[in-house]
């Protein structure tokens, strides 16, 4: 890929990559030298910079903070088997980011500022991307309403802040999740397809609620009948139904996940049957009944697949049956992690490599 300009580059003086322990990654726990910032006034985007990781000073005014104008994006960059980065699916997390953008009428970074502005970034903290397999460096771009005023307005002014940081291969065990038929995430007409950070305040309180009764996470129902089965925290949700796989169709209550779309992909490859539609609470209640459901899982860009064991509906529990590896999601991670390394063929083209 050529690159179209050179964002000029704000060395840190001392990096902190000594204080990483590679070895021991947490989730969330290490940032990298460096960030890329790019400001938004008077109609258009100004010269992105890259500068050392650091506080920003933003006035206590500054819109997103009262008003909730804020976007972000998840996404990793791996590095490949014969040591090359690959930056995974730049491309769809760049039009979802669009999209929520669009939804919550705020400006778009252009799209080479956006990509660009990646590869330069981990470019420069390439020493950054772990070496250890599973493990990638996790990618956090969003904007934010920047502009200084305290009337309920859209905001005129952006920023685009991108940074980046080692993060382990997450391998989750089982988790055990509860059915929500109480508190909605998403409406119909509403922002469930975004990824603004209004719905994730919005979801904690349910969720804390479902950990006090020991469960780890939500699944939510559609916000109209509470009979169909959503999403859950940050993941879409599958199910193996009659060696079928099941997922909610995307709808303006859902988010595209980018997961979510390269399992179903790969299972496609695989010659599995797949069907996008309505999972009724009522089928899944059904399905263990009769014994026919053999998998749940979430899927979404921190552990690919988080397998379900437990799902509780109208307070009983419901038990998947034990998994081992000939489970068709671990298969299909297996395959996406052999992608992404690049040891079987990209045929989708979804490894944008640096
Ligand atoms: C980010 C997210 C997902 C998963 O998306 P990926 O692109 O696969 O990481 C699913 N649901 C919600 C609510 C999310 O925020």
């Amino acid at each position: 890929m050529e690159i179209i300009a050179d964002i000029p580059v704000r060395k840190v003086n001392h990096s902190r990559i000594g204080e990483v322990d590679f070895e021991k990654l947490e989730f969330g726990k290490y940032i990298s030298d460096h960030m890329l910032v790019c400001d938004y006034a008077n109609g258009e985007w100004k010269q992105p910079h890259i500068v050392p990781y650091a506080n920003l000073s933003l006035s206590p005014s500054a819109l997103a903070l009262h008003y909730g104008q804020t976007v972000f994006e998840g996404m990793k960059a791996f590095r490949m088997h014969d040591g090359r980065i690959n930056i995974f699916r730049m491309e769809k997390h760049y039009d979802r980011f669009v999209k929520s953008l669009q939804r919550m009428c705020m400006a778009v970074p252009p799209r080479d500022v956006f990509m660009d502005g990646l590869m330069q970034l981990i470019n420069l903290d390439e020493a950054w991307v772990p070496k250890q397999k599973g493990n990638a460096l996790y990618l956090r771009p969003f904007v934010f309403a920047s502009e200084a005023r305290f009337g309920v307005k859209v905001s005129d002014e952006y920023r685009f802040v991108v940074f980046t940081g080692p993060v382990p291969a997450l391998y989750t065990d089982p988790i055990k999740v509860k059915v929500e038929t109480h508190y909605v995430r998403a409406a119909k007409g509403g922002t469930g397809f975004a990824k603004c950070g209004g719905n994730y305040g919005a979801s904690f309180l349910p969720t804390q609620n479902a950990r006090m009764e020991g469960y780890d996470q939500v699944l939510w129902t559609d916000a109209k009948e509470n009979k169909y089965i959503e999403e859950s925290g940050m993941m879409n949700v599958m199910f193996v139904i009659n060696n079928t796989l099941l997922t909610a169709p995307l709808s303006d209550s859902i988010l595209d996940g980018v997961t979510r779309d390269s399992l179903l992909t790969l299972a496609s490859d695989f010659g599995y049957k797949i069907e996008e539609r309505a999972v009724s609470v009522t089928e899944l209640e059904q399905a263990f009944k009769s014994g026919i459901i053999t998998e749940a899982f979430g899927a979404g860009t921190a552990a690919v697949v988080a397998p379900i064991k437990t799902i509780s509906i109208s307070g009983t529990d419901h038990m998947l049956p034990q998994y081992d590896d000939s489970k068709l999601m671990f298969k299909l991670k297996n395959k996406l992690e052999q992608i992404r390394l690049g040891i079987d063929a990209d045929v989708h083209g979804w490894n944008y490599i640096i």
